[in-house]
């Protein structure tokens, strides 16, 4: 439903107004103190309002020569255009999930610096950096994704699936780093507030599907000491962690969030990576929302209340994600906006999604997660990056406002990111340690046999297992003989 608040005045409430307006208040305060005045005198409402009346007429002088501070005057609440360009000026739109990376996988083999590619022209797709800067971009989560492998039985086993992650990792932060006056690779919140500050498009890495670490909790801590920032519980495919949308869809069970997945949200809530649910079951969402410690994030999905696919949010979900501070950051992919009749998406599809999400889970709940570059599949009207604006200014047409908007283009998203750092301090502070846990049935499958072992039981078992019974697989002190302090390991 469209929110049927008035637009708001365009003219934001200035922290440079505010400061000086505080400024001229400390000024006049000592003055103040000199005057002996009487009771009557004080009480008059021209003397108690004298310097607010001062302050007014001096605007009042001013007033002809405002073009002078651009962005201060007044504008048409009805020039959309305007009033969007005023709020992307001052808020960073920051779109949760773009699939460039992927390009350049399958395109270039990663291979960025042979002259066949030049991200700041124009290139086919939905992505380049001259784009991004006509839409107004002002920070991004690049997609590293790798597809499921769907001929193993079990999803854990990492074989490429794992070393392609680390390449995607890898080639993203390498064109990142090739663009140095446009793009600034962030890791934290902080960053990508600064990053826009100094003009440039803040670029942070989120993994598309918990199948990229391989089943292993050592790699969730390895991801995020590599910059990975989000990873996006499962993609198309179930695997350690849980089932995903993908699998209820084809008739498959929800079974919901698993027991390593559990392992997981803990250990990711404890690192501060961010846990995205976009992809992830009905169920799944509703067992990481139920133990949750941080505030979980959409990076690409739709409102389930508009649109019945399982990609998207359903609204018990939404009302879950208001109450635990999280966010939905809104799909442009047609099916997910249309199901029946997906071709005639447009981008006023997209704010109907964005409003519903708004009206359910609150305006502090929502944001943009594209999937540009991720799909061929795009409505209507948001055609690729530098369409932007026009999904802001249909938003302000249908009456959302300014400071709604600021929330939805970037606020939001900076906001949950902090509160998702900030938790993960807490936790660390109180000494939580690392989780160790490993999915059941795990295999390890070396050193068994013939080892300098640091335990008694592991030469038992070595030797149970076939291993020759030589001297060094013993606990010896250092004449050779058995370490009584070792016996009883
Ligand atoms: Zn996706």
């Amino acid at each position: 439903m469209a929110d049927t608040k008035p637009a708001e005045s365009a003219l934001p409430r200035s922290e440079g107004q505010q400061s000086s307006s505080q400024q001229g208040a400390a000024a006049t305060a000592p003055e103040q103190s000199l005057v002996i005045r009487s009771q009557n005198q004080n009480s008059g409402f021209l003397f108690k309002f004298r310097y607010h009346l001062f302050a007014a007429g001096f605007a009042f002088l001013l007033g002809p020569f405002a073009f002078l501070w651009p962005g201060q005057t007044p504008v048409d609440p009805t020039n959309y255009a305007e009033r969007t360009r005023r709020v992307l000026k001052t808020t960073p739109l920051i779109d949760g999930h773009n699939d460039l990376p992927w390009q350049l996988r399958i395109e270039l083999h990663n291979r960025i610096y042979d002259g066949r590619v030049d991200l700041t022209k124009r290139l086919l797709g939905h992505t380049d950096i001259q784009r991004m800067r006509t839409g107004m971009v002002g920070g991004q989560f690049w997609s590293v994704y790798v597809d499921c492998d769907t001929n193993q039985q079990h999803f854990e086993d990492p074989s490429w699936i794992v070393r392609d992650t680390l390449e995607q990792i890898d080639v993203t932060r390498r064109f990142i780093d090739e663009h140095p006056q446009h793009l600034q690779y962030c890791d934290t919140a902080a960053c990508a507030r600064k990053a826009f500050q100094s003009g440039r498009i803040s670029s942070m890495i989120g993994i598309e599907g918990g199948h990229q670490v391989g089943g292993s909790i050592a790699s969730i801590r390895q991801m995020f000491n590599l910059g990975a920032r989000y990873i996006t519980l499962t993609h198309n495919c179930d695997n350690s962690f849980g089932t995903s949308a993908s699998t209820v869809a084809a008739g498959g069970p929800d079974g919901g969030l698993f027991k390593l997945g559990y392992e997981a949200i803990k250990e990711m809530n404890r690192l501060g990576m961010i846990v995205d649910l976009s992809h992830v079951s009905h169920q799944t969402m509703r067992d990481v929302l139920s133990v949750a410690r941080a505030p979980v994030v959409y990076s690409h999905s739709g409102a389930y209340g508009v649109t019945p696919h399982l990609r998207n949010v359903p609204d018990d979900v939404l009302r879950t994600v208001k109450r635990s501070g999280g966010i939905v950051m809104a799909i442009f992919v047609n099916r997910f906006l249309r199901m029946k009749d997906p071709d005639q998406a447009t981008i006023h599809d997209v704010v109907d999604h964005i409003l519903h999400i708004a009206e359910v889970c609150g305006w502090e709940c929502v944001g943009i997660g594209s999937d540009f570059s991720g799909t061929p599949y795009v409505p209507i009207g948001l055609e690729d990056v530098s369409k932007f604006p026009d999904l802001i200014q249909v938003l302000m047409e249908r009456g959302v406002t300014d400071e709604q908007v600021r929330l939805l283009a970037g606020d939001n998203i900076l906001r949950v990111w902090s509160e998702i750092e900030q938790r993960a301090r807490e936790i660390q502070a109180t000494g939580e340690k690392p989780v160790e846990e490993e999915y059941e049935g795990r295999q390890w499958h070396k050193g068994l046999k013939d080892s300098p072992w640091m335990l008694r039981g592991s030469r038992e078992k070595a030797i149970e297992a076939g291993a020759a019974d030589k001297p060094y697989m013993f606990n010896v002190d250092g004449s050779g003989k058995h370490n009584p302090a070792v016996e009883n390991v």
